[in-house]
């Protein structure tokens, strides 16, 4: 028996990704370590609220983690944007599926993820930074810190990197610039939650300001907003009144929506970093630690679930998963669905956060070709709701 053989993958970060990546290849027969940095409640809770594909939600079924009681079905999708004509609707009778995707506090994810970990007896060692790493020919050492402060190592035939982030220093990358491609969109995104004063009938809306965009994802009977916005708006809208900040949102759908109570306000800043090769010696990145994106299109956890299927496809019926050929292999099988992603989405950033009158006009003209063009329409849907796979 080798080396590589013997000793376990390990997975850094108990994050949604790492969660369902243990459980994935732990399917296989694997034998799989967890670590998170964090302390048990910490790394449990998590503000996010996230918009899943239906091809998310088939994944998370397969894992026996669909949270299915906090989903809120969304049946259609409208996408308009302030101050130009042009608007779009899909909806999920076209495409013959029950919802277009679900929506979903992330910490419902993280909690029906973490109770299929103890179902499988499997645990998480929480309090456990990974400080770095030092690949050998057949094996990797991670360094740890726990929450004593005392260091420690752990080997691991590979390292499945799921902490959140890109994280260059700890990787030791002289040049960021080399091996990630970044942007920062100087923008953050302010999260709340709203009750509308009418029913919200599972009607998702993207609505295209100025500023940048605005979601509105149909949660329970509430909407949970993502509105993106630059630094100083941002500052600004934080110390609004809960009146004064209904008010503006009703603005910023020019008066067609009302809303009552608004709470829970909670921020981001978002940028775009994404790593040129997603592996190294005897180690993976996937999820945000491969690539961050802007939340607009919603698919930083579905992409990420796609690097988590992909990477077991990779390691099925190897005998080291921590070969060169078998991470080679997973890196080619992600090129298309990571780079596609990314550029669609920042593509969507680019377009649509700013104000020239011509580009109005152009993407009022997109929103109605959308409209009046089905073949075009299914084609973006359908990247909405199973990602790289909506490719002819
Ligand atoms: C405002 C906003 C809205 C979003 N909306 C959507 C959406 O609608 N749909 C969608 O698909 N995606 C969305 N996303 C993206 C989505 O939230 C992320 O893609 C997803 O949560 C990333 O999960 P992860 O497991 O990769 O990382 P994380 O959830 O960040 O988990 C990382 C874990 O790693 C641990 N960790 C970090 N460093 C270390 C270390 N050195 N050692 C050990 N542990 C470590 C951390 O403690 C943490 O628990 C959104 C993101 C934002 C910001």
């Amino acid at each position: 028996m080798t080396a590589a053989s013997i000793n376990p993958i390990l997975v850094i970060g108990a994050g949604p990704i790492g969660l369902a990546a243990a459980l994935r290849l732990a399917s296989q027969g694997h034998s799989i370590r967890i670590l998170d940095a964090r302390g048990a409640d910490a790394a449990r809770h998590d503000a996010r609220v996230l918009a899943l594909s239906h091809g998310s939600r088939q994944l998370l079924e397969t894992l026996g983690a669909w949270p299915a009681a906090a989903a809120t079905p969304i049946e259609t999708i409208h996408i308009s944007q302030r101050g130009a004509l042009g608007r779009t609707a899909m909806r999920h009778a076209e495409y013959g599926l029950p919802a277009l995707g679900y929506v979903l506090p992330a910490d419902a994810l993280v909690a029906a993820l973490s109770a299929r970990i103890e179902a499988q007896d499997m645990r998480i060692e929480y309090d456990t930074r990974v400080e770095s790493l030092a690949a050998e020919l057949d094996h990797i050492t991670l360094n740890l810190r726990n929450a004593a402060g005392e260091t420690y190592s752990m080997r691991g035939s590979l390292a499945v990197s799921c902490e959140g982030h890109v994280d260059a220093q700890r990787d030791g990358m002289t040049d960021k610039t080399a091996a990630v491609v970044s942007h920062d969109y100087d923008q953050h995104a302010l999260l709340l939650r709203v009750t509308p004063v009418r029913p919200h009938g599972n009607v998702a809306r993207e609505r295209f300001t100025p500023d940048g965009p605005i979601a509105l994802l149909p949660l329970g009977r509430d909407y949970a907003v993502v509105w993106t916005v630059g630094p100083a708006q941002l500052a600004e809208l934080k110390t609004l009144s809960d009146a004064a900040l209904l008010g503006r949102l009703h603005a910023a759908f020019s008066g067609n929506m009302q809303f009552a109570d608004a709470r829970d306000r909670n921020s981001y800043p978002l940028v775009m970093n994404l790593r040129r090769t997603t592996v190294g010696a005897r180690s993976v990145w996937l999820g945000n630690a491969a690539q961050t994106l802007h939340p607009v299109a919603g698919q930083g956890f579905n992409l990420g679930l796609r690097d988590v299927w992909e990477l077991a496809e990779a390691l099925r019926g190897g005998v080291d998963p921590g070969a060169p050929e078998v991470l080679a292999r997973h890196a080619r099988s992600r090129r298309a669905d990571r780079w596609g992603t990314a550029g669609f989405t920042d593509g969507l950033v680019r377009l649509f956060s700013n104000d020239i009158p011509l580009l109005r006009h152009a993407r009022g003209a997109g929103l109605l070709a959308l409209d009046i063009l089905p073949p075009l329409r299914h084609f973006v849907a359908k990247r909405m709701m199973f990602g790289a796979r909506a490719w002819p």
